[in-house]
C-alpha cells in the first residue's frame, strides 16, 4: 500500500478545518495544447486564519483560487469547504454555495460603474431574498466596517482606488461568508491604500473569524499573515508559519522575492505537434 502524503501545514494546528484539498488536479484543454495548471494539490486551511498564497505568474494561485472559491471544477480530487464536497455539486449548486458562504476581491475591484456603493454592496444581496430594509442595514454596516461611511452614495468615478477596493470588500463581506478569497488585491493599489486594505483582511480573520485568503506579490500582506503557501508550477512547493519565519522587511527568510519573481509556469503539452 502506497504511504499517505503528508498534508502540509495539517501538524500542530488546532483550529478546525474549513478547506480540506485532495489531490486536485485541473487541466486546460484546447484546439492547440494541454495546460496541467494544478497537479495533485494537497492543502488544509482552518477556520479564521489568513493564508497568502504566493507564487511566479501562471503557476496557478487564480486556478486555485477559483476551485476553492466553488467558481470552477477541478478535473480530478476533493475540495470539502465545511461538510460540503464542491466537485460533486452541480452548476445551480455551486452558484448558491457561493452567493452563501464565499466572498470574493479581485485585482480590479469589478464594481458597477453606475451603481453607487451602496448599491454595489446591495446587489450580491438581491439574491439572498433579504428584506429591503435588513439588505440596507446590512449594506450600511459592513461599508462602515471598511470606513466608507461617508460615502455611501458616490459613485465608482467619484472614489480612488483605494476606496473602491474598499467597496469590493464590503460587497464581498455583504453575505457574511466564512471564507474570503482575494486575488491580487493590493495589485493595483498604492502603498498607503494597499496598507488600509491589508488591515481590514486582518481585521476580518482575527475579529471576526473570517477565513482569508489572498494570492499576492505583496510583502506586507505576508507579514501579517498566518501562513504562507508557495505554489510553483501547479503543485505546492512549500507551506509555513509565519511565526516561525524570519521576516525582514521586503524578503521572507529571503524565499519569498525568490519565490515572487521567478520559477517555472506549469506544463505543457503540445498537442499534434
Ligand atoms: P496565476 O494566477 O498564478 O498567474 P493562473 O491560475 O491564472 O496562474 O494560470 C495557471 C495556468 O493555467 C497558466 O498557464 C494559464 O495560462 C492557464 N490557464 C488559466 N486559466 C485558463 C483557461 N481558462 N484556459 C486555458 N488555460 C488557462
Ligand atoms: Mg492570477
Amino acid at each position: 500500500m502506497a504511504t499517505p502524503q503528508p498534508i502540509p501545514g495539517a501538524q500542530g494546528d488546532t483550529r478546525p478545518v474549513i478547506v480540506s484539498v485532495r489531490g486536485v488536479d485541473k487541466v486546460y484543454k484546447s484546439a492547440h495544447e494541454v495546460v496541467y495548471a494544478l497537479k495533485g494539490i494537497n492543502l488544509d486551511i482552518y477556520q479564521s486564519e489568513y493564508l497568502s498564497i504566493m507564487g511566479p505568474s501562471g503557476s496557478g494561485k487564480s486556478t486555485l483560487f477559483n476551485m476553492i472559491g466553488a467558481l470552477d471544477r477541478p478535473s480530478g480530487g476533493e475540495i470539502m469547504v465545511g461538510s460540503v464536497s464542491l466537485p460533486k455539486l452541480g452548476s445551480s449548486e455551486l452558484s448558491y454555495f457561493r452567493c452563501r458562504h464565499i466572498g470574493y476581491v479581485f485585482q480590479s475591484y469589478n464594481l458597477i460603474q453606475s451603481l453607487t456603493a451602496m448599491e454595489n454592496v446591495l446587489l450580491p444581496l438581491t439574491f439572498l431574498g433579504l428584506e429591503d430594509d435588513v439588505a440596507q442595514a446590512r449594506a450600511e454596516e459592513v461599508l462602515r466596517f471598511v470606513g466608507l461611511g461617508d460615502r455611501l452614495t458616490h459613485t465608482p468615478g467619484q472614489l480612488s482606488g483605494g476606496q473602491q477596493q474598499r467597496v469590493a470588500i464590503a460587497r464581498a463581506l455583504a453575505n457574511r461568508p466564512a471564507i474570503l478569497l482575494a486575488d491580487e488585491p493590493t495589485a493595483n493599489l498604492d502603498l498607503k491604500t494597499g496598507a488600509m486594505v491589508i488591515e481590514i483582511f486582518k481585521r476580518l480573520s482575527s475579529d471576526l473569524g473570517v477565513t482569508v485568503i489572498t494570492a499576492t506579490h505583496d510583502h506586507k500582506m505576508l507579514a501579517v499573515s498566518d501562513r504562507i503557501l508557495w505554489i510553483k508550477g501547479g503543485q505546492v512547493d512549500k507551506i509555513r508559519y509565519v511565526k516561525d519565519m524570519d521576516i525582514d522587511t521586503g524578503s521572507i527568510g529571503g524565499e519569498g522575492a525568490k519565490a515572487a519573481s521567478g520559477g517555472e509556469g506549469p506544463e505543457r503539452d503540445p498537442k499534434g505537434a
